[in-house]
């Protein structure tokens, strides 16, 4: 049985896969912040396209080409550790302090982030984050 990517100690066809395939909602920001993380370590990026909001940063118009890119930084990228440090919401906000721990082709890129969700259209959405590197 395969372990989730956010945390060895659940299994991921009863943690993250139930949001990544669809049949539940990410039921707060903590939930969405974990199957996002999921789902760069599952190399799925279209989850990881739905669930971020139109006015993040990052976002591309160009959803096929965002998914390539994303789908190239999935496959460079070792998916380590995930470790929530803070997470609070209310019912249309809500914020997730988190490390992740990560390798691109043999450097670490481990990271802190405090990521900003907010809740619309009876979803929950990535809207953006302040980053600060660490080293492991
Ligand atoms: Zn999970």
């Amino acid at each position: 049985m395969q372990q989730c990517p956010c945390n060895p100690d659940h299994l991921y066809t009863q943690c993250c896969y139930p949001l990544h395939i669809g049949e539940k909602k990410a039921q707060d920001p903590l939930e969405l912040m974990k199957s996002r993380y999921s789902a760069y370590a599952m190399k799925l990026p279209i989850y990881i396209i739905e669930t971020t909001h139109p006015k993040n940063p990052a976002y591309e118009e160009d959803h096929l080409n965002w998914e390539l890119s994303l789908d190239k930084t999935c496959s460079e990228t070792l998916f380590l550790k995930l470790e929530i440090l803070e997470h609070t919401h209310n019912e249309n906000e809500g914020y997730v302090t988190f490390k992740a721990y990560m390798e691109k082709l043999g450097q670490d890129i481990s990271f802190q982030e405090r990521s900003r969700f907010i809740f619309e259209n009876s979803n929950w959405y990535y809207l953006d984050g302040r980053v600060k590197p660490f080293k492991r």
